[in-house]
């Protein structure tokens, strides 16, 4: 049996509408629902099953840095928030406030925390006393609000989830270690178990978070208009909020000084990120590391005697694969395997097992791998533990590697200002160009073409060139895109 478009609602062909299909295909596939409040989500139970199981790889990663998960206040008392200039600046416009409690009116409002440095920094004055009590390294998984403009699934919404980490050292060599490392994480993380290549740099001044000292940043390309997202920030914030909280301690020589902190984030803009990287016209292609379902069975039979047979090969096969992976039989009565076959496949599971009467006889299973279109392989059921094991393996690396391929296929040197508008205008990718480093030629592109430096790679070309917008001498060489 093959695919049928039929079978299941149609999808819109994301080469008509890149962001349209986005919608669809989040809605179709179950990851999430529209809800009453606008720029909110409701993330269903597939959609939820998937950030479990990210969240669970990202924990063991952060906690083997030695870092210790805790919760603070979901409000923040306004004058808290109100402390560090900078950081209330950049987040006033997006902040809800609580200005009542029951039927009284607040003394103080309270904000719902767009971020948690300024209710996490006041323990850690209270927490730090002499260099013994440094570092601290603390994270947090919880949701988070920001009252944005423009909200889109996953990638922006007022409320959204994600690990925020908290750390203060006693040096600011430490903190830039620690930012570094927790990038790092971050990069492994979203290239190994996400399958998304990403590029690690630090942000411009005008990019940078709110009250940090710098910013770095993983960098992601997207399909269908090529568009950059940024994937996950980790922020050396100096002694900014040391000073501001006075978080002090005696270092060994029993002078009082103030901490370095850092804090870093990745939120659940990265589901969005994988939908957009990796789906294709009949719907999501999901990473087998995170997939909820990595391998769903479907049983084929017409006549009674048929389904008694098939679906007893499909419980054995079921139990010998629970060990392994995460599986799912389709069991529904009500639907054909045509229909089912087109509902797996938007869902993005990796690996579809279909059992009918033939392969019952010859104690073999169908194998078809979601990533690869019209490829269909016998596997005994002897060897399909091994089999699928080894076929999901292979899944992740070529989703990876087709994403690479995209990255390096949309990304150009540009050195003439002119083929940089062109490029932006018709969303022809990543555009890698020299930058004085002059903040009035990063403002004057923006402007003129909606395109910002997406980063400051890490790796850096040994030669540097001339301006892209003034000629001047370049200082680094960065990449210019338009954004989610
Ligand atoms: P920030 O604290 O601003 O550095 O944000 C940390 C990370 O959260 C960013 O790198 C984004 O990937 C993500 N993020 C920021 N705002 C939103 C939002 N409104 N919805 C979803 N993810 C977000």
């Amino acid at each position: 049996m093959t695919t049928d478009r039929k079978y299941v609602e149609e999808l819109i062909e994301q080469e008509d509408d890149f962001d349209r299909w986005y919608v669809e295909v989040i809605q179709k596939a179950e990851l999430a629902d529209e809800s009453p409040v606008r720029g909110t989500r409701v993330i269903r139970p597939y959609g939820f099953a998937l950030w479990e199981n990210m969240q669970a790889e990202l924990d063991r990663r952060i906690k083997a840095t030695g870092v210790q998960n805790a919760y603070f206040p979901l409000f923040i008392p306004k004058s808290f928030l109100e402390r560090e200039a900078e950081h209330i600046k950049g987040f006033a416009p997006e902040v809800a406030w609580v200005t009542r409690g029951g039927d009284k009116e607040l003394e103080e409002w309270l904000a719902v925390r767009p971020t948690s440095e300024s209710i996490i920094c006041p323990m850690f004055a209270r927490w730090v006393q002499s260099y013994r009590d440094l570092p601290i390294l603390i994270n947090q998984w919880c949701s988070v609000v920001r009252w944005e403009e423009r909200p889109r699934a996953f990638l922006r919404t007022l409320e959204f989830l994600w690990q925020e980490g908290h750390t203060v050292h006693a040096t600011l060599e430490e903190a830039e270690e620690r930012a570094r490392l927790m990038l790092e994480v971050y990069r492994d993380f979203v290239e190994s178990e996400l399958a998304i290549p990403v590029i690690p740099g630090q942000k411009t001044e005008s990019e940078k978070f709110a009250g940090a000292l710098r910013t770095y940043t993983i960098e992601a390309m997207m399909g269908g208009k090529h568009w950059a997202l940024q994937s996950a920030t980790s922020h050396n914030l100096g002694d900014h909020f040391g000073k501001v909280f006075d978080i002090t301690f005696l270092d060994r020589e029993g002078k009082r000084r103030y901490v370095f902190n850092t804090s870093w984030g990745l939120s659940h803009r990265t589901i969005g990120a994988m939908v957009m990287v990796h789906g294709d016209d009949r719907g999501l292609k999901l990473p087998p590391r995170v997939a909820p379902i990595q391998v769903v069975i479907v049983p084929i039979w017409r006549k009674d005697e048929e389904r008694r047979q098939v679906e007893e090969t499909v419980d054995r096969v079921r139990a010998m694969l629970r060990r392994a992976v995460r599986v799912h039989a389709d069991l529904r009565d009500d639907k054909t395997p045509g229909w089912k076959f087109n509902d797996w496949d938007l869902k993005g599971v990796p690996i579809r097992l279909e059992i009918g009467p033939r392969d019952v006889a010859s104690d073999q299973v169908t194998l078809v791998r979601r990533d690869v279109l019209g490829q269909r392989q016998a596997v005994p059921i002897a060897n399909l533990v091994g089999a699928v094991q080894s076929e999901l393996e292979s899944i992740q690396v070529s989703l990876f590697r087709a994403a690479r391929a995209m990255l390096e296929r949309y990304t150009e040197d540009v050195r003439d200002y002119e083929v940089l508008k062109e490029r932006v205008a018709t969303n022809a990718g990543f555009n890698r160009a020299f930058w004085c480093g002059d903040p009035a030629c990063e403002a004057r592109v923006k402007a003129e073409t909606k395109a910002t430096v997406r980063c400051i790679p890490f790796e850096q070309p040994a030669e540097l060139e001339p301006c892209l917008v003034c000629g001047a001498p370049g200082k680094y060489q960065v990449i210019w895109a338009r954004a989610y």
